[in-house]
C-alpha cells in the first residue's frame, strides 16, 4: 500500500488535504500557499478566498514552534484509544508559517506553558483499524 492509498484510507476522497497527508506518511510536513497571493492556507483550500487563485504550492515546513495553548485529558474517547491517559495536546503556531497544528505531547509535560518553544517529530497513531500518521510534540531544550 503506498502513501496515497494510506491517505485514502484516513481521508475517504482525497480532499484538498490530500498532500499533507501523502508528505507527512513520508515523513515530512508539506503545507499550502496561494500562489496568487502568497497567503498561507490551513486546513488546505481549492481556490484562494483572498485572491481567488486556484493554485496552491506545497511548500516543506520544520516542525518546530511555540505552544499558543494546551489542555490535559483525562478521560478516554472515541479516536484517543491508542493515547495512554493522561495525555497533553497541544496546539502549536509554527515557526515558518503563520499556522497553527494540534498534536498530543510526549513525555512528561511539566514545564509545558504558553509560548514555549516545541519541536515535533511524524509518529502514527491508531484511528479505527487503520495507522495513520499523527504528529508528536516534545519541548525544545
Ligand atoms: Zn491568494
Amino acid at each position: 500500500m503506498g502513501p496515497r492509498l494510506m491517505a485514502q484510507t484516513v481521508t475517504g476522497p482525497l480532499g484538498a488535504e490530500g498532500r499533507y497527508w501523502d508528505a507527512l506518511v513520508l515523513g515530512h510536513l508539506e503545507l499550502p500557499r496561494c500562489v496568487g497571493c502568497g497567503r498561507w492556507h490551513w486546513p488546505a483550500v481549492w481556490r484562494c478566498g483572498d485572491c481567488g487563485a486556484w493554485e496552491h504550492e506545497w511548500q516543506p515546513r520544520r516542525l518546530a514552534g511555540e505552544v499558543f495553548a494546551w489542555t490535559r485529558t483525562w478521560h478516554p474517547f472515541a479516536g484517543a484509544e491508542g493515547l495512554e491517559k493522561p495525555f497533553v495536546t497541544v496546539l502549536v503556531t509554527l515557526s515558518d508559517a503563520p499556522i497553527r497544528l494540534i498534536g498530543v505531547v510526549e513525555g512528561e509535560a511539566v514545564d509545558l506553558r504558553i509560548g514555549a518553544g516545541v519541536i515535533g517529530r511524524i509518529d502514527r497513531t491508531r484511528f479505527g483499524d487503520a495507522a495513520i500518521p499523527a504528529i508528536r510534540w516534545s519541548l525544545a531544550s
